[in-house]
């Protein structure tokens, strides 16, 4: 079944990349600095995973369809999919410093959540005001309340994580109360922004920034029951036994079985709620909580329960995130800002949809190194294309500052996409890719590791003392990542050409022998504590 719909999907691929070959429309090639500079509506989600938007159906590698967002699918239809966006750190803060400077966590200083990002660093936003650019960030800042987001004519951004309902917010650092649903919220500030604060003598960036679709998943009062007649399909490895793989995917504290709470799974509502959104709450969740504190579930059967649980919620507060981007699209086109705003859609990162029985991300595995990438540009991209190369999260600020006519800071170590946009990709453009992640100690238990991707062959060091260990895989063969390959002898020739490459990426982006010490946040002796704990798992899991 799943390859009679994977031949189907890829027969629908075709056909997109056909109708764009047969029917070019006229599209303006002259560099942006050479006309109107374009607006920026950067269209930020938070662990939003690419299999659950439906324009990328046709690459998941579980194809399964499992919700469907036509907001986020016109902006495909009408621009460019990007098929292999990598985040170099797959971890909410980190990612957004990586944006904010075009640089590798090893070089913006903030490896892990719970760094403290140095605002008075160079970044974008700072360098767009500097050509006359007015910026703006709206929703979820996520690196740090120690001084205000840095580079922004105007910001109103939620503290810290930020609650899905009635959230406190910092407008240019004062305090304002809202009550309402976050996405909601967001939003309407968004829109205010645009109708009464923008300056029409300027472009604009304007970073408009979900909380949603991040764990504790609390959907709007809207689609509380949206999805509850119906059962999500299960990914093939929802029940994975990590055979095959080594000792980390074996000691992870991230499954759908075990690492779920009451809170993940909606038996307690979200905190302060008011009386009216607390009764609509209840009236929709109670009822199904009843029904399955009757059920009694055990074993595979709570698993499916709560995957059913997780899967839902998660989609729901996707549905609002798609609802809300359809309002600010339209109001793209009734005021006719359409034409020179340049829209991108992405995530921080990935994240895992039940794939290997996870939700949460950290993992250079393929569900989590991806983010979903679609832009639209109506004066310079053509509708419905798909751009396959290897870019990354480390590419946008130079793309910002490419579509801003402004010289991009030779320290920054990614490369403007704006090319790819206009399908001319540089020869020189890049065949590999670096990744590492640095959060152990940290939630979930997810050990550090570095590596290198080509889209083809993957490989994974994981660098601590107490596990030094390396994993191969050939995404061509086992598009799962269910079995290493690493020392098999048929593999010999790749494993030592990837791990060449591995040290030359290295040496090119400069990345440091030790890790960088705010890195271990604790100190070593919670990092002792971790690998205790962690081995404890090791002899559980064998027994
Ligand atoms: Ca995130």
């Amino acid at each position: 079944m799943l390859r009679h719909r994977f031949t189907l999907e890829t027969l629908l691929a075709l056909w997109i990349a056909a109708t764009v070959i047969c029917c070019p429309r006229s599209i303006d090639a002259a560099s942006p600095a050479g006309g109107e500079r374009p607006n920026i509506l950067f269209v930020f989600c938070d662990d939003h995973a690419y299999q659950a938007i439906s324009a990328y159906r046709p690459i998941c590698p579980h194809n399964i369809p499992l919700n469907y967002t036509p907001h986020i699918d016109r902006l495909a239809h009408e621009g460019m999919r990007f098929d292999n966006c990598y985040v170099t750190n797959s971890i909410c803060g980190p990612a957004r410093a990586v944006i904010q400077t075009g640089k590798y966590s090893h070089k913006n200083g903030f490896c892990c959540n719970g760094n403290r990002f140095d605002g008075t660093q160079q970044t974008f936003p700072k360098l767009l005001q500097k050509v006359g650019y007015q910026t703006a960030v709206v929703g979820k800042w996520h690196l740090g309340e120690h001084m205000p987001p840095q580079g922004f004519d105007y910001a109103e951004v939620l503290i810290g994580q930020g609650p899905y309902y009635n959230p406190p917010m910092l407008r240019n650092g004062e305090r304002v109360e809202h009550t309402g649903y976050t996405t909601d919220i967001i939003t309407d500030l968004t829109l205010q922004w645009l109708e009464k604060k923008r300056d029409p003598a300027k472009p604009f960036l304007l970073m408009y920034q979900h909380k949603a679709p991040h764990r504790r998943w609390d959907p709007g009062p809207k689609y509380l029951t949206k999805y509850d007649d119906i059962a999500i399909p299960e990914p093939a490895t929802l029940f994975d036994d990590y055979q095959g793989r080594g000792t980390p995917a074996k000691t992870q504290d991230m499954s759908i079985a075990r690492t779920m709470d009451d809170q993940d799974l909606k038996m307690v509502p979200p905190p302060k709620l008011t009386p009216e959104q607390q009764h609509t709450w209840e009236a929709a969740y109670e009822p199904k909580n009843e029904a399955f504190r009757q059920a009694k579930l055990e074993g595979r059967d709570l698993v499916r329960w709560k995957y059913q649980r997780y899967m839902k919620d998660y989609l729901r507060c996707i549905a609002s995130v798609d609802e809300n981007l359809g309002r600010v699209l339209d109001y793209l086109d009734r005021t006719g800002l359409v034409d020179n705003t340049v829209v991108i859609y992405t995530s921080d990162q990935g994240f895992y949809l039940g794939e290997h029985g996870w939700f949460d991300k950290r993992w250079m595995y393929e569900e989590t190194l991806r983010t979903p990438l679609i832009v639209r540009w109506p004066k310079r991209i053509h509708a419905r294309s798909v751009n396959k190369d290897i870019v990354s999260n480390v590419d946008f600020a130079e793309t910002f500052l490419d579509l801003a006519g402004a010289e991009v800071p030779g320290d920054m170590q990614g490369r403007s996409l704006v090319p790819l946009m206009h399908g001319q990709t540089p020869s020189d453009w890049r065949k590999t890719f670096y990744y590492q992640y640095f959060e152990f100690p940290g939630p979930h238990d997810v050990r550090r590791h570095c590596g290198v991707t080509d889209g083809r062959y993957k490989l994974i060091h994981f660098y601590e003392p107490d596990v030094k260990e390396w994993e191969l895989y050939d995404l061509q063969s086992d598009p799962y990542e269910l079995t290493s390959v690493y020392g098999h002898p048929m593999y010999g020739k790749e494993q030592a050409r990837m791990e060449k490459e591995l040290e030359r990426l290295k040496k090119e982006l400069e990345v440091p022998d030790e890790d960088p010490p705010q890195s271990y946040l604790g100190g070593m002796e919670r990092y002792r504590k971790a690998v205790e704990r962690i081995h404890q798992r090791r002899k559980e899991f064998e027994k």
